[in-house]
């Protein structure tokens, strides 16, 4: 669903992805981790064309990302993203906040949107905040409305880039269960994470990330308890 095929990416002189190849299945998760600054958020953000990419391609369901126009922005809405911070659109309700893309961009009537995105609301458990601003709900609330705004797109693809770690502790598990459940749904997803309980249950692939290369790639059992690198065995024995 998702192919990156030899992708490279400088910052000036920083190469800051180097031959990535990397195929996302329909319905797999792919979990990727590795140390800061080794461009996960990076490789995130170029497959929604956040960041162009200066070799290689990106096919979204076959289609390469187009570089501008209405085009780019319909393969967006195909790529939900979720970020560290919310990115909420501060000024409107949270109803609006989930209604506005479907509007804009899939030409969804307003009835029609606002009917999903209740739906949407129930299901991440805040239906019963509709009509509130993003300031008056807690981080973990906020989280889980900008996972339904960016399913309110009926995305090909979810991408979620550490979710959880501008949370408290207690509200990291209620967005976590949000992304669980996706997941067994068969949800296409690549979550970028250190929450390595995620990624033992819910992944199928861990990708792991450093200075900018995939070094290693195996099932979530293979990759923690054989770690075949010594930059991964060295990445684990920091974090777990
Ligand atoms: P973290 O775990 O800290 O989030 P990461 O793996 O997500 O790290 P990236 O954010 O993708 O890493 O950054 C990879 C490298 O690219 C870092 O060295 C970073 O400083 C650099 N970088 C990221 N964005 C830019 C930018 N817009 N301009 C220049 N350099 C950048
Ligand atoms: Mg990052």
């Amino acid at each position: 669903l998702v192919v990156m095929d030899g992708v490279n990416k400088w910052f000036g002189d920083l190469h800051v992805l180097q031959d990535i190849d990397l195929n996302v299945d329909r319905r797999e998760v792919v979990v990727v981790i590795g140390p800061s600054g080794s461009g996960k958020s990076t490789l995130c953000r170029t497959i929604n064309r956040l960041e162009p990419i200066d070799q290689g391609r990106i096919l979204i369901d076959g289609e390469p990302l187009p570089a501008e126009g209405k085009e780019l922005a319909r393969l967006r809405a195909d790529v939900g993203m979720v970020f560290q911070s919310f990115n909420l659109f501060a000024h409107k309700s949270i109803l609006q906040n989930v209604t506005l893309g479907p509007v804009k961009v899939r030409g969804k009537s307003k009835q029609e949107a606002e009917a999903r995105a209740m739906e949407l609301l129930e299901r991440v458990g805040i239906a019963n905040q509709a009509d509130k601003m993003p300031a008056q709900l807690s981080g973990g609330q906020q989280q889980r409305v900008a996972i339904a705004r960016a399913l309110a797109m009926d995305p090909k693809v979810m991408l979620f880039d550490e979710p959880t770690s501008a949370l408290d502790p207690e509200m990291i598990s209620e967005v976590l269960d949000v992304m669980l459940e996706l997941a067994s749904e068969g949800t296409t997803m690549v979550v970028v994470t250190h929450e390595m309980g995620f990624a033992r249950s819910a992944a199928r692939r861990v990708v792991f990330m450093d200075g900018g290369r995939i070094v290693e790639e195996n099932t979530p059992e293979a990759f923690f308890n054989d770690p075949q690198t010594a930059r991964a065995q060295d990445f684990l024995s920091k974090i777990l």
